[in-house]
């Protein structure tokens, strides 16, 4: 078990774990191809029926789940694939079954421009020390998170063509240790 003194780390799926804006569209180095039919999928399709909804195609590096749990964190899902990654992702990479965030707002538009994850993710963390990973978060989203989440916070953008990185493991490792 975590300790509870640990900060949680909010992971999305798509940009971080599945470097989808690969250049190319080239399975980068050290990625498996997978092919998905998550429910939430499923239904974002409807009213195509299930059989002839088109697989996602995903990125993902068996890897990353190891160098995930070696972190000093508490993981938990930010992700449009909310309880779809315990099935799909988490053991295609060695992660446990986590935590995920129920999002209600999917896709929404937001009256200060934030993210639609951005609201609900800070409820979520209740005041908890947390570092969000994630490809569309922006300025907007780190100043408001600054102002509205009375714990230490860092929202660190991923880049999709990439995914995560050694050096993101590093700063995660270090802002662990100097919060
Ligand atoms: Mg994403």
């Amino acid at each position: 078990m975590s300790q509870p003194s640990q900060p949680l780390l909010l992971i999305d799926v798509d940009g971080p774990l599945n470097p989808y804006a690969a250049p190319k569209q080239r399975r980068p180095e050290g990625y498996e191809t997978h092919r998905l039919l998550p429910e939430g999928w499923v239904t974002r399709n409807a009213p195509t029926p299930r059989n002839r909804v088109k697989p996602l195609r995903v990125w993902l590096n068996p890897a990353h789940g190891p160098e995930l749990l070696a972190l000093p964190y508490e993981l938990a899902w930010a992700t449009t694939w909310m309880e779809d990654a315990n099935e799909h992702i988490a053991p295609r990479i060695g992660l446990p079954e986590l935590p995920y965030i129920t999002f209600t707002n999917l896709f929404g538009d937001d009256p200060d421009g934030l993210h639609w994850k951005t609201r609900e993710l800070v409820a979520w963390a209740d005041g908890r020390r947390f570092v969000w990973l994630d490809d569309e978060l922006g300025p907007p989203d780190i100043e408001w998170i600054e102002a509205n989440h009375p714990g230490p916070a860092l929202a660190l953008w991923i880049d999709p063509r990439t995914g995560l990185r050694d050096l993101h493991f590093e700063a995660l490792r270090e802002w662990a240790e100097g919060e």
